[in-house]
C-alpha cells in the first residue's frame, strides 16, 4: 500500500513548456473523475476505459477549452492508478489557466519524476526500468537511445537477478554449514560448491564493471580534455569546435586558469569538451590551481587532446603519463608556417591544423568519431553494458565483497563471516533492481527526472 501522499491527484504537462498545436495534462491519483466532474461536462460515471472523449472545460462561467480526454483505470495505466489524460490546444495562456483551474479542485501540480515513482511504487516498473525511461526522454544521441534501450529492455534486471539467484543458493549452503558444523565432508563439499559460486558471481561482475566506461560514454559523452602549453590554442579550438565564442582567446599566457566544460556534438555523437589551464611552471596560486587541476583532468577523461603550436618544439607534458590510444596530438598554427605539410598518409599521430584558416580540422574530427565510436561499437554485441554510474557503484562494492568472501573462503575463516559478505552483494544487488525503501534514495533518483514524466 502506497503512502497518503503517494495516492493524493496530482498533474504535469507532459508535453513541455513550450506553445504547440496540442499540450497533454496528466492526472494521476484517487478520485480523480468525481474531482474533474466540478470543472468539465462529464460526469463520473460517464467515462470508459481507453475511450476518447471531447471534454468541454469550464471555469465558472468561462469556456476555457474543449479538449480531447482518455481515461485509464487503476491498475492498468503508466502509474497504476486512476489516471486521466486531458488533450488541450497548446497555448502557453490555456495551459496556465488549466493548471490553475486543476489546482483549484485540490490537484497539485506533480513534482519531478513523480509518475514514474509511482509507477516504480506501484510494481509497475522496477528502478532500472525507471532509470531508463529516464534517459530515453532525454536522449539526444543514437548511442544515447541506446543505452537507454538496454535499461528499459530488461537485460541487465535478468542477468542482475540471475547473479542473486546464484547468490543466495550459495547462502543457503553456508547456512547448512552453520546448522551442522560437526558433519565436515559435506561441508568440504559445500564449502568448494560456495567457492564456485563466489568465483563465477565475480568474473561476471568484473565484465560488467569493464563495460562501464564504454557505457557511460554511449550515455553520457566522451569526455575531450584540451591540453597543452598558454598560448598554443587551445581555447580557440574550443571556440572552433563549439562554432561559438566561448572560451576567452588572448595572446597573453594564463587566461584560462580554472577550466571550462562544454557539451559537443559531432555527427551525432556527444563529447564534453573541457579547455583546461595552460601547462606551465607559475609562482601565482590561482594558475598553479589550474595547472593541477588540468593535470587531474587529463588523468580522468576519456581521451586527452596535447595541443601544441608550430613553434612550440615538444609535445611532451612534464608528470602527465597516458597511454597512448587516449592521446591525440595536435599542432596548431600551421598557417604561420605553411612550409608544413599537412599529414595525407591517415591515419597519423600528429594532426597538424589551424585554427584561423580551418585547415585540418576535418582530419580532426575524423579521428574523435573514430575515438568515440571504438567506445560505442564495443557495446553492439553486448547485451547488457553498465551506462548508469549507481549500477556501476552497486556493482563496484558487490566485487568488493566477493573478494573478500574469496579471501574468508581461502582462509578457511567462519562460516557467518563469508555469509555476511554474501549477504552483503545479495543487498547491493537487489538495490540496483529495486528493493530500495530508503525514501532519500528514491527522492534523490526520481529527482533527477524531468516535469511531467
Ligand atoms: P590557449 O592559451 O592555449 O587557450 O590559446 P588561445 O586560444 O588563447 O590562443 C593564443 C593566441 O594564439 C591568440 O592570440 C590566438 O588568436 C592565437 N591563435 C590561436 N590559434 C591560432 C592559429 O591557428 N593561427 C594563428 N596564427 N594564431 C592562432
Amino acid at each position: 500500500m502506497t503512502a497518503l501522499h503517494d495516492r493524493e491527484p496530482i498533474f504535469a504537462v507532459a508535453t513541455g513548456d513550450r506553445a504547440a498545436a496540442i499540450a497533454i495534462i496528466r492526472i494521476s491519483g484517487e478520485k480523480v473523475l468525481p474531482m474533474l466532474a466540478a470543472i468539465t461536462s462529464k460526469r463520473d460515471k460517464e467515462w470508459q476505459a481507453r475511450h476518447f472523449y471531447l471534454l468541454k472545460l469550464q471555469d465558472h462561467d468561462d469556456h476555457l477549452d474543449t479538449c480531447l480526454a482518455v481515461f485509464f483505470p487503476a491498475p492498468h495505466s503508466y502509474t497504476g492508478q486512476d489516471m486521466v489524460e486531458i488533450h488541450c490546444h497548446g497555448g502557453t495562456y490555456i495551459r496556465q489557466r488549466i493548471c490553475e483551474l486543476l489546482q483549484s479542485i485540490n490537484i497539485r501540480p506533480a513534482a519531478a519524476g513523480e509518475f514514474t515513482k509511482r509507477a516504480f511504487l506501484n510494481g509497475k516498473l522496477d528502478l532500472v526500468n525507471a532509470e531508463g525511461i529516464s534517459q530515453l526522454i532525454t536522449a539526444d544521441t543514437e548511442s544515447q537511445w541506446r543505452a537507454a534501450k538496454s535499461l528499459v529492455s530488461g537485460s541487465l534486471q535478468k542477468q542482475i537477478n540471475a547473479l542473486r539467484h546464484e547468490l543466495i543458493k550459495a547462502l543457503s549452503l553456508l547456512n547448512a554449514a552453520i546448522d551442522f558444523p560437526d558433519e565436515r565432508e559435506t561441508q568440504t563439499l559445500q564449502v568448494e560448491a560456495v567457492e564456485t559460486a563466489v568465483v563465477t558471481a565475480l568474473a561476471q561482475i568484473k565484465r560488467m564493471l569493464a563495460s562501464y566506461q564504454h557505457g557511460r560514454i554511449a550515455a553520457k559523452g566522451l569526455r575531450l580534455a584540451l591540453v597543452g602549453k598558454p598560448n598554443v590554442g587551445k581555447s580557440s579550438l574550443l571556440n572552433l569546435l563549439l562554432a561559438k565564442q566561448r572560451a576567452i582567446v588572448s595572446p597573453v599566457a594564463g587566461t584560462t586558469r580554472d577550466y571550462l566544460e562544454e557539451d559537443f556534438l559531432l555527427a551525432g555523437r556527444l563529447f564534453k569538451i573541457i579547455d583546461t589551464a595552460g601547462l606551465h611552471a607559475t609562482d601565482n596560486r590561482i594558475e598553479q590551481y589550474g595547472v593541477a587541476k588540468a593535470k587531474e583532468l587529463a588523468q580522468s577523461c576519456d581521451l586527452v587532446c596535447i595541443v601544441a603550436a608550430v613553434d612550440d618544439d615538444t609535445f611532451e607534458l612534464p608528470a602527465l603519463e597516458l597511454e597512448t590510444s587516449r592521446v591525440l596530438k595536435v599542432i596548431n598554427k600551421i598557417d604561420l608556417a605553411p612550409e608544413v605539410n599537412l599529414p595525407t598518409n591517415y591515419p597519423s599521430s600528429e594532426i597538424a591544423i589551424s585554427c584561423k584558416t580551418g585547415a585540418g580540422i576535418p582530419l580532426l574530427y575524423q579521428q574523435l568519431i573514430e575515438k568515440f565510436d571504438y567506445h560505442t561499437h564495443a557495446l553492439k554485441d553486448k547485451d547488457s553494458i553498465i551506462s548508469c554510474e549507481r549500477h556501476y557503484l552497486a556493482l563496484r562494492n558487490s566485487a568488493k565483497s566477493l573478494e573478500l568472501a574469496l579471501e574468508e573462503l581461502r582462509q578457511h575463516n567462519h562460516a557467518e563471516c563469508i555469509a555476511f559478505e554474501l549477504q552483503h552483494t545479495v543487498q547491493e544487488l537487489a538495490d540496483i533492481v529495486g528493493n530500495v525503501s530508503n525514501e532519500d534514495v528514491l527522492a534523490e533518483i526520481f529527482s533527477k527526472f524531468c516535469l511531467g514524466k
